[in-house]
């Protein structure tokens, strides 16, 4: 297992190496990713792990574990957000191949070209941003319960009741 990620590396030497990568990147250091928190304080842990599954793809198991501090947009204080995130990527060269990949599978299209595996890590992060970063109600400085959010039928009434009303609906 290597505690230092390559900037560039060849994915297929990888697969056939079964090579591990383990270890922390500073948040400051993913540009994309930076620009998105409130500040960019503290590191992500990662792992990623590349090997060949039993129908012989290259495949690589990408985890990371992170905290990002975001700016909650109903109180604009600051909101901890945590990411640890477990995907399994295949390699693919093409669509064809994109296409037939199984379920548990993302797609990574690789070339001749190296990847950037940093880059891997950091998509990982921005994919389990939120939308829109809010506090949990109960904590929230401006949360105002809002009636007309409140879901119309009373706790206990059967789901059909509600379907049957909006199958109806204004029509
Ligand atoms: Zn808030």
């Amino acid at each position: 297992m290597s505690p230092v990620l390559p900037s560039l590396l060849d994915p297929w030497r990888a697969v056939d190496k079964g090579a591990v990568f383990a270890g922390r990147l500073p948040l400051s250091g993913l540009p994309r990713l930076r620009g998105l928190l409130l500040d960019a304080a503290g590191d992500v842990g990662f792992r990623l792990a590349f090997s060949r599954d039993e129908a012989g793809r290259g495949v690589l198991r990408c985890e990371v574990v992170a905290t990002l501090r975001l700016s909650c947009q109903r109180c604009l204080e600051a909101l901890e957000h945590r990411v640890e995130t477990d995907t399994w990527l295949a390699l693919v060269s093409g669509v064809d191949e994109e296409r037939r990949l199984p379920e548990r599978y993302d797609p990574l299209p690789v070339g001749d070209e190296p990847i950037r595996p940093g880059d891997l890590v950091e998509d990982e992060l921005l994919l389990a941003l939120p939308q829109i970063p809010m506090h949990e109600p109960v904590v929230c400085g401006r949360y105002v319960a809002d009636v007309n959010a409140v879901p119309r039928g009373s706790a206990g009434a059967s789901p059909f009741a509600v379907l049957a009303e909006s199958v109806s609906g204004d029509g």
